[in-house]
């Protein structure tokens, strides 16, 4: 077997390891046979920025290249440094560990990886089946101690949500979700093949929400704060039938009911861009929920901000939500005081665990949050 490294140029840096290598009101009958479960194409967005990532197989091996199928490489097993940030491929690879597993940067996948040529370098993509991806979906979101009924519902909406990628993105693009917050959260496959988050997903083996024929965009977040969002006003665009925003008391016992954050002025007045001093903040307009869709920022001139941009620009993770309910300034700080944590739409999983603790099933938190949603079968 010749070296890996003579036979991927580019790719693997240098390396220490071997060198070969709505109440929703009924749970629909399981199907007497098992359909497969459908592919999905995940995007390691949160590893793409690192120079190299470890790969490891502990078993065959081949890496084949897309365009011609022809085989680059092969092993007994792999164990090397993955260039990424920076680095350049000439075409698409796909890594197909024989029993299907592989770690990336520490973490253990199951499927094959893509690499593909990317704007920061390479592109990686693990390509698996939704229902081998949804427990480390779980693990991530929420964690093993939730009551199986939080899990249960998160596990449908995650499940939701990722069809819904894949019908709109479609087979051009090359992948359907991403593994951050920007889609859901994926640190690959729990250690532990067994508990809680595969009973969860088990338990709901194919189970989806559909709104209006089609897959829900069943998005969630953290924690509401008392009211979650219209998906709309969030988002823009039309009203999603079963994202309105709906009351939510479940979720009082979270960290971030409620909260309170400072900034100096001429942080936030810089992080917005503000054309000279930022002098004050408001709240502008606001949605039927309490929360800010729009800020009123003063710098040199006047000018109204949508509220979630403003969020991003200061950064999500202080300033929580935009459930704001005070804004005061005294000598160089702002303080934001306000409730919940994330955008506010769909399912609210901390409210999703005190429902749960109250004896709330599945369907019950999911029929609260997403109301008039029909909870099918998809296989
Ligand atoms: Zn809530």
């Amino acid at each position: 077997m010749l070296p890996v490294l003579a036979l991927l140029p580019g790719l693997f840096a240098c390396c220490s390891g071997s060198s070969s290598p709505a109440r929703t009101p009924s749970v629909p009958a399981r199907p007497a046979t098992a359909t497969p479960a459908p592919p999905i194409r995940v995007r390691l967005r949160s590893l793409i920025g690192n120079r190299t990532n470890r790969i490891e197989v502990d078993g065959p091996y081949r890496l084949v290249s897309l365009p011609t199928g022809k085989l680059i490489d092969s092993g007994t097993s792999l164990n090397r440094d993955l260039r990424t940030a920076g680095a350049s491929i000439s075409e698409a690879r796909r890594l197909i560990p024989e029993n299907r597993r592989f770690r990336l940067g520490g973490r253990p996948y199951r499927g094959t990886l893509r690499m593909e040529p990317g704007q920061l370098g390479v592109d990686l993509m693990v390509e698996t089946d939704l229902e081998s991806y949804l427990p480390g979906v779980l693990e991530a979101e929420l964690g093993a101690s939730f009551p199986p009924a939080a899990l249960r519902a998160q596990a449908i909406a995650a499940r939701t949500y990722a069809l819904h990628k894949t019908s709109i993105r479609g087979p051009t693009r090359s992948f359907d979700v991403a593994d951050d917050q920007s889609d859901q959260v994926y640190r690959g496959t729990p250690l532990v093949a067994a508990g809680p988050l595969f009973e969860a997903v088990a338990g709901t083996r194919g189970m989806i929400l559909k709104s209006a024929g089609k897959p829900l965009p069943a998005y969630f977040h953290s924690t509401c704060g008392g009211h979650t969002a219209a998906a709309h006003d969030v988002f823009g665009g039309a009203p999603i039938l079963s994202l309105p925003g709906v009351p939510c008391r479940y979720c009082e016992g979270s960290r971030t009911f409620r909260w309170s954050v400072p900034i100096s002025l001429s942080q936030a007045g810089k992080a917005l861009g503000m054309a000279g001093k930022l002098r004050d903040i408001s709240i502008g307009k606001t949605d039927r929920g309490g929360r800010a869709r729009t800020f009123v920022l003063t710098g040199d001139r006047t000018v109204e901000r949508s509220a979630a941009e403003v969020r991003m620009a200061l950064g999500p993770a202080l300033l929580r939500s935009t459930l704001i309910l005070s804004i005061k300034i005294s000598g160089s700080e702002i303080r934001f005081e306000g409730g919940g944590f994330g955008h506010g739409v769909g399912l609210c999983q901390m409210g999703a665990r005190g429902m749960a603790l109250q004896g709330a099933a599945a369907s019950d938190i999911l029929g609260h949050y997403y109301p008039g949603a029909k909870l099918v079968r998809r296989y």
